[in-house]
C-alpha cells in the first residue's frame, strides 16, 4: 500500500489508525479507531465535488454523498450526519461493514488514478460523533396514517424498511424470532468489526421513529402471515427473514463433537456473549487448534473469533486460491496480519474421530485450478494421492447459508424459487401473495448489508404506494 506523503496527499487517503495486530488478536475490541475531526476534514477535502457524482449511483440507499462530505469539509459535522440519515437509518453500521469498495467508493473518480475518498470512514465518523454528542436528532413524527404494517425480521433490511414506513406515518410492528433485534448485525458479525453498542444505538433510533419491536416472535409458528393480515389488522407485511440456514460439507465425521457450523459458533460468541465468559455462561468449544472451512466473510469472522477465544493455531482451509476468495480484501488482510494460517487449494475430505466421538483431525486433499465454472471462477480439481492430515480439536464449516423454510412453508400461495427464495417484483418488492412484500437475503440469497438495506428502502416505497391505491401486480399480472 502506498504511504501518504506531502506530495501524494490527494492520491492517497487518510489512513484510519487501528489496534496493532498482535494486541487485537487476543481481544474483542474494535480494530479501527475511527477518524478524529481533523482527519475527517482532511479526508473530506480530497473529494472533487463532482457535478454529476458517480458515487451516488453506487449507493443502494441513495445517500447524498457529496452533500454530506462537503458538510464535513466545512466542519458542520452534525448537519452532515442528518444529511446521511435522511436516507440511511443505520449509518454507523453501514460505515463499518458495507463493502464500499464495490459500492460508492468503487464509483469515485479519484479511485481511477489513486485511492477513492474514504466514504465509509466518513459516514462512520459523522454517525459516531452525533451519537457521542448525546444529542441524536430524531425527525418529527409525521401525521399518523392509521395504517398498520408488519415487518418480519429485524436485520438491516427489516430495520431500514421499518424506519422508512414509520417516516411515512404508518404504524409499524417489527417481529423478530431472536430475543434481540439486528439480524446478522447482532448475531453474526463479531464485536471487533461491529460493536453491538453501535447496533443497539441505531436500533434505538429506529424505535424513536415509532417502530414497535416484538422479540421472540417466530412468524410461521407464533402467527402465520394470514393471521397477521386477516386477524391482527395488518394491511401489509414485509418479509425480510434472511437466509440463515447453514450448509454443511456432507463428508464423514461431520457429526463429531467439536464440529460446529460458523453460524452456531458466531451466534454463541456474539449474540450469546460466550466471549465474555465467565460474565456470561454460554458454552462454546473454543479449541486450541481450529480449522475453519470456507473463504467468505463468515469464514474470516469465525477464524478471527476462534483466535480471540484463545486458539494457538487457526487454519483457514479454502479449496481455491487467494485470488478467488469471496471475502472482502480488508478482512483477509486483517486475518493475515493476526496470524491466521491459510491453506489454499485444499479441500477437507473427512473429519477424524479420536475414538471417543471427538474430532481430532481433518483429512484434506490438495486441489488445482481447472477451467472457469458457472460462478466465473476457476474450478478446483482434486490432485490424486495428495491427501494429508491436520491435527485439530475444533472444526468450523463456513460454507454459506440458504433459505430457512419455517415461514415460507406456512404460506402456500407465496411463490418461491427452487432454492426456497421468495420471488418478488424488483421495483416494488411485491410477492405473489396480495399484501405481502419481501426483500433482503430471503430474496437474493446471501448478499450484503447495504443491498438488504436498499431492498428495505425500495420496498417501503412500494408498500406506501400499495396502501394508497391497493393496486397489486405480480409478474405483470394484476391480482
Ligand atoms: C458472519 C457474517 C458476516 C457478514 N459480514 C458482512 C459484512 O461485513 N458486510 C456485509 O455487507 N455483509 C456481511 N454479511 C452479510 C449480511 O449480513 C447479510 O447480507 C444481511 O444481514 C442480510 O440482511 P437481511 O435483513 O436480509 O437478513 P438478516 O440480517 O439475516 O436478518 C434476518 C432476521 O430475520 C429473523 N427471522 C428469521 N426467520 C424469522 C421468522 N420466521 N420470524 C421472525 N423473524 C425471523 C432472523 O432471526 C434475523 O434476525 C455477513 C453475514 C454473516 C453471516
Amino acid at each position: 500500500m502506498e504511504l501518504r506523503t506531502e506530495t501524494n496527499k490527494t492520491k492517497v487517503r487518510v489512513p484510519m489508525r487501528e489496534q496493532p495486530p498482535q494486541e487485537r488478536a487476543r481481544n474483542f475490541l474494535e480494530v479501527p479507531y475511527g477518524y478524529t475531526p481533523d482527519e475527517a476534514v482532511e479526508e473530506a477535502s480530497r473529494c472533487l465535488s463532482c457535478k454529476n457524482p458517480p458515487c451516488r449511483g453506487g449507493c443502494p440507499v441513495e445517500v447524498d454523498i457529496p452533500g454530506f462530505i462537503s458538510l464535513v469539509k466545512d466542519k458542520k459535522f452534525a448537519e452532515a450526519s442528518y444529511r446521511v440519515k435522511e436516507k440511511n437509518a443505520l449509518p454507523a453500521v453501514s460505515g463499518r461493514v458495507c463493502p464500499q469498495e464495490a459500492q460508492c467508493e468503487g464509483h469515485c473518480l479519484l479511485g481511477k488514478k489513486g485511492m477513492a475518498v474514504s466514504i465509509g470512514n466518513l459516514e462512520r465518523f459523522v454517525a459516531d460523533l452525533e451519537a457521542e454528542s448525546g444529542e441524536v436528532r430524531v425527525p418529527e413524527k409525521p401525521k399518523p396514517t392509521g395504517r398498520k404494517v408488519a415487518v418480519i425480521g429485524s436485520g438491516p433490511g427489516g430495520l431500514t424498511c421499518a424506519a422508512d414506513l414509520a417516516k411515512y406515518g404508518h404504524q409499524v410492528t417489527l417481529f423478530e424470532a431472536l430475543h434481540k433485534p439486528g439480524g446478522v448485525l447482532i448475531y453474526g458479525i463479531p464485536e471487533f468489526r461491529l460493536p453491538k453498542s453501535v447496533v443497539e444505538r441505531e436500533v434505538e433510533y429506529i424505535s424513536k421513529l415509532g417502530v414497535e419491536f416484538i422479540p421472540n416472535a417466530v412468524i410461521g409458528r407464533l402467527y402465520t402471515i394470514d393471521e397477521l393480515l386477516d386477524e391482527h389488522g395488518y394491511e401489509a407485511c414485509f418479509v425480510c427473514i434472511g437466509a440463515g440456514l447453514p450448509m454443511f460439507l456432507g463428508i464423514p465425521g461431520e457429526n463429531l463433537n467439536g464440529v460446529c457450523s460458523a453460524n452456531e459458533f458466531l451466534t454463541r460468541a456474539n449474540l450469546m456473549k460466550a466471549y465474555l465468559f465467565p460474565g456470561y455462561d454460554t458454552p462454546i468449544k473454543a479449541g486450541k487448534r481450529v480449522a475453519v472451512l470456507g473463504g467468505g466473510n463468515v469464514a474470516m469472522d469465525a477464524a478471527r473469533v476462534a483466535l480471540r477465544l484463545g486458539a494457538e493455531k487457526v487454519y483457514l482451509i479454502y479449496r481455491r486460491s487467494e485470488n478467488e476468495m469471496p471475502a472482502r480484501k480488508a478482512e483477509v488482510h486483517h486475518a493475515h496480519e493476526e496470524g491466521i494460517e491459510f491453506l489454499f487449494l485444499t479441500n477437507p475430505t473427512r473429519f477424524i474421530d479420536d475414538g471417543k466421538g471427538n474430532v481430532c483431525g481433518v483429512e484434506c486433499i490438495k486441489m488445482e485450478l481447472g477451467e472457469t465454472d458457472a460462478s466465473g471462477r476457476r474450478k478446483p480439481i482434486p490432485m490424486k494421492g495428495s491427501e494429508f492430515q491436520v491435527e485439530i480439536d475444533v472444526a468450523i464449516p463456513a460454507l454459506g447459508t440458504r433459505a430457512n423454510p419455517i415461514l415460507t412453508q406456512t404460506v402456500p400461495d407465496l411463490a418461491v424459487n427452487k432454492s426456497g427464495y421468495i420471488v418478488v417484483d424488483g421495483e416494488t418488492g411485491m410477492t405473489s401473495k396480495r399484501g405481502v412484500f419481501a426483500g433482503g437475503d430471503i430474496v437474493t440469497g446471501s448478499a450484503t448489508v447495504i443491498l438488504a438495506m436498499g431492498a428495505g428502502r425500495k420496498t417501503a416505497k412500494g408498500i406506501n404506494e400499495y396502501l394508497k391505491w391497493k393496486h397489486w401486480e405480480f409478474n405483470g399480472q394484476c391480482i
